[in-house]
């Protein structure tokens, strides 16, 4: 049976990405040696990831005043590494989730930190509005996407100091002025390639902005100097990525992705909508279109059990909402297939004729 993979990250990948990756795994650039087992400082290494963050730099059109680098420690890793770098006295945050969170308690730790507004009193099921930044702030962090509460910021905010933003479940999902930011970062395991490598993005005025000695490693300057090259570099990942990179310019580039984003989420959503069993935990404006939070209307929360057992039947994988929200959860990144997302729907509809 076709198994549908709504998993929130690590996530499904483009076919393309695996095979090639499957096949450099076993003979890397006709080395005759697995991509596991190069030298980094090779000529074909190095080709890959120069090629990596070109590709980055060409579908998110990153301006000449910024750098694009390949790094380690997940995006939690940003969550230290921002303030490290560039909070010299205050720094905002937008609080919108567990991962928002996670940011604001590290930057604490550098620094005055102001939570210009939160949704947390609604279980982060909002993006709030309306707040005022500080023309002070060293920067406004703000995260695009919750992916676990399934809300997405639509509108970027107009503020008056640079942005600073956590992209890891919808970076490649849409285009981005990266003119507007001193940091984006964003975690692989979401829209890239397997966990492991970090994409950050930096503005090249910003490095070494805090004033501060840094340790070596976590210094964005060393690695934008070095060209992700400081210390070993995921190789697989860099390498699985370059793949993606490669596939979303084949077909179409990132307006196209986005275009066919907004058509996948609209056909669940419309389903959530309409399924008497159903309802979305998010508000309607704030929805995100890479992570779909449903759970069962009250009067038929006691099927939630047997929905999961009947769509995990019907090949629906990962659809088990977070903890924190509970219900259902589908996944549905750049590389997922318009035709999973109709199964998914038609699994919703069988059930319902079901009861
Ligand atoms: C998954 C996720 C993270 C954490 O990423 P790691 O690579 O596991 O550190 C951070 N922020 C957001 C928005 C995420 O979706």
């Amino acid at each position: 049976m076709k198994k549908h993979n709504f998993y929130a990250g690590p996530s499904i990948l483009s076919q393309y990405t695996i095979k090639n990756t499957a096949d450099a795994i076993l003979d890397f650039a006709n080395t005759g040696l697995s991509l596991m087992e190069v030298s980094h400082r090779g000529k074909e290494f190095v080709a890959v990831c120069d090629g990596a963050r070109d590709l980055v730099k060409e579908l998110l059109d990153v301006p000449a005043t910024h750098d694009v680098i390949f790094l380690g420690g997940g995006a939690s890793m940003q969550f230290c590494m921002v303030p490290y770098n560039l909070l010299k006295k205050k720094a905002s945050y937008l609080d919108t989730g567990t991962w928002a969170s996670k940011a604001i308690k590290e930057a604490k730790l550098f620094g005055e930190v102001e939570v210009v507004a939160s949704s947390k009193e609604k279980n982060y099921t909002f993006i709030p509005k309306n707040y005022t930044v500080s023309d002070d702030s060293d920067y406004f962090h703000i995260t695009t996407n919750n992916t676990i509460y399934g809300t997405q910021i639509r509108q970027i905010p107009e503020v008056n100091v640079p942005l600073v933003a956590d992209m890891s479940s919808d970076i490649f999902s849409r285009p981005v002025d990266v003119s507007k930011y001193d940091v984006i970062y964003a975690g692989a395991q979401k829209n890239l390639a397997p966990s492991g490598v970090t994409i950050v993005i930096v503005r090249k005025d910003a490095l070494n902005r805090a004033g501060r000695p840094i340790p070596t490693m976590l210094n964005y300057m060393t690695h934008v100097e070095k060209e992700s090259m400081f210390n070993t570099p995921p190789v697989v990942p860099i390498f699985a990525a370059l793949q993606t990179l490669k596939w979303y310019k084949e077909n179409g580039g990132i307006t196209a992705m986005q275009k066919k984003n907004e058509e996948k989420a609209a056909v669940l959503y419309d389903e959530i909508d309409r399924n008497k069993l159903f309802r979305g935990t998010s508000e309607t404006e704030d929805r995100s279109l890479m992570n779909v939070c449903f759970v069962m209307n009250d009067e038929y929360k006691e099927l939630e059990p047997e929905f999961a057992t009947f769509a995990a039947a019907a090949g629906m994988i990962g659809i088990k909402g977070h903890r924190s929200v509970g219900g259902f959860r589908a996944s549905i990144y750049n590389a997922m297939p318009v035709d999973s997302v109709k199964a998914l729907v038609q699994t919703m509809q069988d059930f319902e004729k079901q009861h």
